[in-house]
């Protein structure tokens, strides 16, 4: 078995002519028996470098997986594509013919959670049947490391040691470089067996706005970007409300929190899986665990958790290459009110936590490119602008403020740091109000020092010294210096800020001509077809075709069975199951 043969059967089986990525170096170790853990960004094709060498190996790839959900979504695209596939879970009811088809070598694929594989059972089970490979998803679940740690994931490697024969393919999206040495340890894979994509997601482009009206500001991203997308709102309350004032724009919009019961969540999730234009609003519950390849955004209506969680959820977006967008809303209160959280977090882990905050605060802020600081905190080296996001796109003026910086830190500070930015401004501008009167702050030094070109860089500077720490609030919302304020007052630091154009970038046509057209009869007229065969199969559209492989049906007009089957994404199954009734949709339009 080699890649020339696995390039057949990619086209075969999966309807691809190439491989993308590091695919070709995974498959290429697997198919020689090695070993490997392959760290790929979320929408890579991770599934692909095992599913391929199952369907071309003798014996069954047993591949272990932590979510049930998860583990469906993938059986139900493989069995699409003609991939002898089963799961044994406790909501499998064919168990017993499971068991029999693995046994006789009918299965190229057997998913399982880490819970069963763990057991004594299934080593039993799996000595009396051929293996071909063990794939272990979510690899980053074995390691104490992560966020996901799993304990049964440390079972696997006795496991395998068992069947010594079989190689081992470990995959995760997310993993430092810590992690990384860890799994390799845990999963019992030599340390050459280490394959790293980029972290680079071309097709997102990002976007960070200052949140002004969120309500107004997603109603606008939803006017734009048709088809399904994922807003995250940081409460449960912040869900409800959203959700009900975004479905008066018309589009469906569901709610997803914990607090929902587990059927309203599931029949939720299901929804959103199956459908081609949903909005899902949720917290950051939701999205692990689902495989929809075609959301086309994914919109944040507040501070993130961490640079690895915002890369995590916006990862969310087109994983199936078409463009995709990501667009962040955040308010000076997410910094505050995380900020304050750090009073509680123990000395020990008080340095970490600054990090992570100073972290996002640097990418709100920052007027370069977005992509280059996700990467470079991912430890990439990448260009100075990637052309696709919204700093490189329309770049805002950066200016020195350091001076303007200063006269506001020090009125704050001379003001007593009791009074919010209201207050503030108007000593800062000289406007003499009652309130600023009985103070006696119209005798302040600070009083009307402002210039008139000062004025409107205020609020933005207020906002950016927070997100940077060195203005904190007091228990009644005043203001109070913190962070490097004192460096600053003392000319010590410096203060740019990113001065946003004008207007906000509106309805800019996506990148590249692979977006989906608007109004082609033919094109809307597949997806009509698309979207009976998927309900009569019971599966969501994009099992049936990616809108990728409509789009090129559209503009080839094949009009042969043989010419339909060189359009990406349709391998030999596909074709034979829905190449005609295609076909009489494209001869028709
Ligand atoms: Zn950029």
């Amino acid at each position: 078995m080699t890649l020339p043969d696995a390039l057949q059967t990619l086209h075969a089986t999966f309807g691809f002519s190439a491989f993308r990525g590091v695919q070709d170096q995974v498959v290429g170790r697997v198919l020689a028996g090695q070993s490997t853990l392959a760290v790929m960004p979320t929408g890579a094709g991770k599934s692909l470098t095992y599913q391929l060498p199952a369907v071309m190996l003798p014996g069954t790839c047993v591949v272990i997986s932590p979510l049930i959900a998860l583990m469906h979504d993938q059986l139900r695209s493989a069995q699409a594509n003609g991939i002898r596939a089963a799961a044994l879970t406790s909501v499998d009811i064919d168990r017993e013919q499971t068991i029999e088809r693995f046994r006789s070598g009918d299965l190229d694929l057997l998913y399982v959670a880490p819970q069963r594989a763990a057991r004594e059972h299934f080593r039993e089970l799996l000595s009396r049947a051929p293996l071909c490979l063990f794939a272990i998803d979510e690899a980053h679940c074995v390691s104490e490391w992560g966020h996901e740690f799993v304990p049964e994931y440390r079972e696997l490697r006795p496991l395998m040691d068992a069947f010594p024969a079989v190689p081992r393919l470990a995959l995760t999206a997310t993993a430092d470089a810590h992690t990384r040495a860890d799994i390799l340890h845990q999963l019992g894979i030599a340390p050459e067996g280490l394959i790293v994509a980029g972290f680079d997601r071309p097709n997102i482009r990002y976007a960070i706005r200052p949140r002004d009206n969120p309500g107004q500001q997603l109603k606008a991203l939803l006017a734009e970007q048709p088809g399904p997308g994922i807003v995250y709102a940081p409460t449960r309350k912040k869900v409800e409300d959203l959700a009900v004032s975004l479905a008066a724009t018309g589009r469906a919009v569901l709610p997803y929190h914990a607090g929902l019961d587990a059927d309203v969540r599931a029949a939720n999730q299901h929804a959103f899986v199956a459908s081609e234009d949903m909005v899902m609003v949720a917290t950051v519950a939701f999205g692990m665990g689902i495989d929809k390849p075609d959301v086309r955004f994914v919109a944040h209506a507040g501070l993130p958790k961490s640079i690895e969680g915002y890369y995590q959820e916006t990862g969310r977006a087109g994983r199936d290459g078409d463009p995709a967008v990501a667009v962040m809303l955040w308010g000076p209160d997410d910094f505050l009110r995380a900020r304050q959280r750090l009073g509680e977090v123990e000395e020990a882990r008080l340095p970490g936590e600054r990090a992570r905050l100073d972290a996002l605060a640097a990418l709100v802020e920052t007027g370069d490119c977005r992509r280059a600081i996700l990467l470079r905190h991912f430890g990439e080296h990448p260009a100075e602008r990637c052309g696709n996001c919204d700093n490189c796109l329309d770049p805002p003026r950066v200016a020195d403020v350091s001076v303007t910086a200063q006269k506001l830190l020090s009125a704050v500070y001379r003001t007593g740091q009791t009074y919010g930015f209201g207050h503030v401004e108007k000593v800062l501008t000289g406007v003499s109000d009652e309130r600023v009167l009985v103070r006696g702050h119209d005798q302040l030094s600070v009083f009307g020092i402002v210039e008139a070109d000062e004025v409107p860089l205020l609020r933005p500077l207020v906002r950016a010294l927070q997100a940077r720490g060195s203005l904190t609030a007091t228990e009644h919302g005043g203001l109070a210096l913190g962070g490097d304020a004192r460096e600053i007052l003392k000319g010590a630091a410096s203060v740019r800020l990113a001065i946003p154009p004008r207007k906000e970038p509106r309805g800019r046509r996506q990148r590249g001509g692979d977006a989906n057209p608007v109004g082609d009869p033919l094109f809307d007229a597949l997806r009509a077809l698309r979207r009976e065969i998927a309900q009569e199969a019971g599966v969501p559209p994009y099992v049936i075709f990616h809108d990728s492989t409509l789009r090129e049906m559209a503009l080839a007009r094949p009009a042969s069975l043989a010419r339909l089957g060189e359009i990406g994404g349709v391998g030999a199954r596909k074709l034979d199951a829905y190449g005609a009734a295609f076909l009489e949709v494209i001869r028709a339009n």
